[in-house]
């Protein structure tokens, strides 16, 4: 999906460095080269951006308007159950 902001590990933020991190491959570094160029030296942090699969442009056309869900939540919903 998205890259997250922080390290899951330590804590350090590496969410900034996934783009630096692209157009450093697209310049054809190794996937080595460019974490060493990022000073992303533990492995935890590495393994972040490594890891990551940007997922939010494939998933993007199968979003559902938030306006069209509330009208169809208010025909799910059933009566009052009766009391005795
Ligand atoms: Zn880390």
């Amino acid at each position: 999906m998205i890259i997250p902001v922080r390290c899951y590990s330590c804590g350090k933020v590496v969410g900034n460095l996934y783009e630096q991190y692209q157009m450093l491959l697209d310049q054809d570094y190794t996937e080595a080269e460019a974490l060493e160029a990022l000073h992303l030296e533990r492995y935890c942090c590495r393994r972040m951006i490594l890891s990551h699969i940007d997922l939010i442009d494939d998933l993007v056309p199968y979003s559902v308007p938030v306006t069209g869900t509330m009208q169809m939540m208010g025909s799910l919903q059933t009566s009052t159950p009766l009391r005795r």
